[in-house]
């Protein structure tokens, strides 16, 4: 099935003109659709719609509404993934993983053992464009929002006391992520994903004064990138 999204409210479903590059070189160079046939195209109105192309040219693909489709995939929980920067394609892969799994956000952070201090507006774009593929991909309507580069100190005080509030420390022995959720009937959780070299012991204690939960993954020492699909997975699953 071929999913696209469509970065603007669909206005006239009796013509739904397409003009992103990428979507009319995979429509016609890669799937070689042809006019009559049919494809699925959500919006940012979070509507679907199932439409048959009604003309094609270099630029533009235009359509219509052949039924609207009511299917919801998305989970019924909020999930908040706060992610300290990682090197190389890491944050990448995680984007497209945890679109996947459906949650709700991904905001980047710098903490004190980031080696990577910084985000540029290109990779922000790549990023939003790998989400945007991985909700089509993956069947949901609601591409999960990439947010703007926050440092740590300032994620923990933004947090509301009234939500759950997790960061994933692998010295917590108390708290597994599996109990907490089963204890803990929530619509909303935040959690935070520590860098390559981990949380500080100032961040951790910064983020326990502020009412943070620190929770263990299991016993082994998995990568931050493992870490955040886990946790997303887990706290999707739990609901
Ligand atoms: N300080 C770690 C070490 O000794 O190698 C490295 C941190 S780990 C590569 C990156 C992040 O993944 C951590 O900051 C934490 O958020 C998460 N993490 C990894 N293993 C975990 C576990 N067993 N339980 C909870 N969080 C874990």
């Amino acid at each position: 099935m071929q999913r696209f999204f469509l970065n603007q409210p669909i206005e006239d479903p009796q013509s739904i003109v397409i003009k992103d590059k990428d979507i009319i070189k995979k429509i016609t160079k890669v799937l070689r659709k042809q006019i009559g046939d049919t494809i699925f195209i959500f919006d940012s109105a979070n509507e679907e719609f199932e439409v048959q192309i009604i003309h094609m040219a270099e630029k533009e693909i235009v359509c219509r509404l052949v039924n609207r489709v009511e299917i919801d995939r998305e989970l019924p929980i909020e999930i908040n993934l706060y992610q300290a920067l990682l090197k190389k394609d890491k944050l990448e892969w995680i984007c497209q993983k945890v679109t996947e799994i459906g949650i709700k956000s991904i905001t980047p952070i710098i903490s004190e053992n980031c080696v990577v201090k910084d985000l540029n507006s290109n990779k922000a774009k790549r990023y939003q464009k790998i989400i945007e593929e991985a909700t089509a991909q993956s069947g949901g309507k609601i591409p999960t929002a990439f947010y703007k580069i926050k440092n740590f100190e300032e994620v923990i005080l933004g947090l509301k006391q009234n939500e759950l509030n997790l960061i994933a420390h692998e010295d917590e022995r108390q708290n597994k992520l599996f109990d907490i959720l089963n204890e803990k009937r929530v619509n909303k959780i935040n959690i935070l994903i520590g860098p390559e070299g981990g949380f500080s012991q100032d961040e951790i204690n910064l983020a326990l004064r502020n009412s943070v939960v620190p929770v263990s993954l299991g016993k082994r020492i998995l990568r931050a990138e493992t870490a955040a699909i886990l946790a997303s997975g887990l706290i999707a699953l739990s609901h």
